[in-house]
């Protein structure tokens, strides 16, 4: 049994069949991809998983429990992070109070937005904010306002606020979409180097097949809210139907 276990779920929007029946078992500490055409349905199925949208049928078990019904806070704390396409970061605050943030909102259940305002006060949240800045190597970045940050620290920051919360489950969705080759290796590296040193499950819904073959141990293609097939990276490239049909062979 898998870490998330997908079975039977479908959601209709008016005529349109999002998701028709789809089945997904993610094992534990893997990265699994998620990839299809656009509108195949996988931005669905992202917000299916993190509470946003509830599903006509099927289930979703997150470490043998049900997600749904739950609220997306409520997922986010069963461990569930999900990464954005544009790093959802506060410019105006510096790099630590960012982090401090979610260590708050782990602690207390709640977001709060204006925490940094206790720093003497909470020694602790500032020890956990550092070390999770030094474990991803912009400690000397500390003090800078969020917004001056590159486009690669401003991500490297996301991946931080997401890490501190020490998800077990990180949904990505298209990490690299809109970056240039430089920026997206750089992702794939941070993505790499995040695998590498702690225990954590990825899925990933990605387009770019360099992404997608560079990280991932399992793929599922998505095809009109369906599953067409899963299978690892070398049997995907190997697969008639799936090189004719998404990699445009
Ligand atoms: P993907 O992320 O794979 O491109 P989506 O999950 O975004 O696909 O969309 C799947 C299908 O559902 C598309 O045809 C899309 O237009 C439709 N769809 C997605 N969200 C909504 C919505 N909120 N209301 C109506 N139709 C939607
Ligand atoms: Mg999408």
């Amino acid at each position: 049994m898998g870490i998330l276990e997908v079975k039977g779920v479908g959601k209709r929007f008016g005529g349109l069949q999002a998701l028709g029946d789809v089945n997904l078992s993610v094992a534990e500490n893997t990265v699994h991809a998620i990839i299809g055409p656009n509108g195949a349905g996988k931005s669905t199925l992202l917000n299916v998983l993190v509470g946003k949208l509830i599903p006509d049928t099927g289930s979703v078990l997150f470490d043998g429990k049900s997600v749904l019904g739950r609220k997306p806070h409520e997922i986010n704390q069963m461990g569930i992070s999900r990464v954005f396409q544009t790093p959802e970061i506060f410019g105006d605050l510096t790099v630590i109070e960012n982090v401090m943030i979610p260590c708050f909102a782990k602690r207390d259940g709640s977001f709060r937005l204006h925490a940094f305002e206790r720093v003497e006060a909470e020694e602790e949240i500032v020890y956990q904010a550092e070390k999770m800045l030094a474990d991803l190597r912009m400690l000397d970045k500390r003090d800078l306002h969020a917004g001056t940050l590159s486009r690669g620290d401003k991500r490297r920051l996301e991946m931080a606020m997401c890490l501190v919360q020490e998800p077990k489950l990180l949904l990505l969705d298209e990490p690299t979409a809109g970056m240039a080759r430089a920026d997206t290796n750089n992702t794939i590296d941070l993505l790499r180097e995040i695998k590498a040193s702690r225990p954590i499950t990825m899925a990933i819904i990605e387009h770019d097949m360099h992404v997608v073959f560079s990280l991932a141990e399992r793929i599922t293609v998505l095809a009109q809210g369906t599953p067409l097939v899963e299978d690892t990276p070398e049997n995907i490239k190997g697969n008639p139907k799936v090189r004719e049909a998404y990699l445009g062979e």
